[in-house]
């Protein structure tokens, strides 16, 4: 277990600021899912990003999903932390083959939102993301306690979870962040896809649902054999009463420093990364804390799950007469169930 993330805050706690490495996690997700190299990239990023924005969160039972959709082939991806460092996800088509944007690198944003969407990340934009936003002027939804699936629902279905019940996506795509801090109703903030590189699409969503401007970088290298090489990233987030001077440092930091993957490969940790893009401020650090792809399916949470698709519907699969398989999304293990054992989840059904 090589994968952590470091927390901490710098420049007289002006700024919060978050790195990871996450190789091992996004080789796990690749694993589990088989995914081609574009859309390790893209579930690699969310699941990085995912570790360190569950970290977040204050309590123990908290979770924390994202999820992507958009109208690239990718379709979409689900990613789900707790605030300790354990993180699964999926993609929804896992298997997209794109050729490689014009910067010559994995085309995650076309893979997500679709070449006629993609715009590319622009030039004032380190690739993989940073940069501190201005706010935007775009559309947003802020819709605390609509829609948005509860972070385990894809466990409750047989079938790929994504479709049903999905907010109208804006143009492009839409990024769901979803709380689940053991409230009645879990907060679920929205924002449009900007790129679809993730990195970006976050930066964006802090500025605008949250109200905090932040820094955000992703990045996952593949190696020739299309194992995961590098994987890792960094978020920086402004405190309301972070001032000018600071904010101007960094703006010039991250104008100089390398894409995260790069980083890595000149063999920078977590905290290393985070020197290099806080050149200049002191850093106090918070904690460490192992990042793993963790899933915490299981025969029982399965079978609950199966009870909960009512009598009706069991009573027909029993029908069929045969040993069922139900997989979970996050991590692909199969859970077998035969007519009997249906029959008895048949009696706990309402
Ligand atoms: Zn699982």
């Amino acid at each position: 277990m090589n994968d952590y993330m470091v927390r901490g805050t710098a420049a007289n706690a002006q700024l919060r600021v978050f790195a990871a490495t996450t190789k091992e996690t996004a080789e796990r997700a690749r694993l589990a899912h088989n995914t081609s190299p574009v859309m390790t990239a893209a579930l690699g990023r969310l699941l990085t990003a995912g570790a360190m924005m569950g970290s977040m969160m204050k309590g123990e039972e908290d979770i924390l999903t994202l999820q992507i959709r958009g109208e690239g082939p990718g379709k979409g991806l689900t990613v789900t932390a707790d605030a300790k460092g354990n993180v699964k996800g999926y993609a929804l088509v896992p298997q997209v083959i794109l050729p490689a944007n014009e910067k010559g690198k994995l085309d995650v944003g076309g893979a997500l939102m679709g070449r006629e969407y993609y715009r590319s990340a622009g030039e004032n934009v380190p690739e993989e993301g940073a940069g501190i936003p201005d706010g935007g002027q775009r559309a947003e939804e802020d819709a605390p306690g609509a829609s948005g699936k509860e972070p385990e629902a894809a466990e409750k279905s047989r079938e790929a979870p994504a479709g049903e019940n999905e907010p109208a996506a804006p143009v492009g795509g839409v990024l769901s962040v979803i709380k689940d801090l053991g409230m009645k109703e879990p907060y679920v903030g929205q924002t449009a896809l900007q790129t679809g590189e993730i990195a970006e699409d976050l930066t964006y969503y802090f500025a605008v649902s949250e109200q905090t401007p932040s820094s955000v970088g992703l990045g996952v290298l593949m190696e020739k054999n299309n194992t995961v090489k590098q994987a890792g990233g960094f978020i920086i987030q402004l405190m309301p009463f972070a001032e000018d001077a600071v904010i101007e440092k960094l703006e010039r930091n991250l104008q100089r420093i390398k894409p995260v993957t790069t980083m890595l490969e000149e063999g920078l940790t977590p905290e290393g990364i985070l020197e290099t893009v806080l050149e200049g401020m002191d850093i106090e650090w918070t904690d460490r804390l192992p990042v793993q792809f963790y899933c915490n399916c299981s025969k029982e949470r399965v079978e609950k799950a199966l009870v909960s698709i009512g009598k009706k519907e069991l009573t027909d699969i029993i029908a069929e007469g045969k040993t069922i398989e139900v997989k979970c999304h996050f991590c692909d293990h199969s859970y077998e169930f035969t007519v009997e054992d249906m029959k008895e989840l048949l009696k706990q059904a309402e």
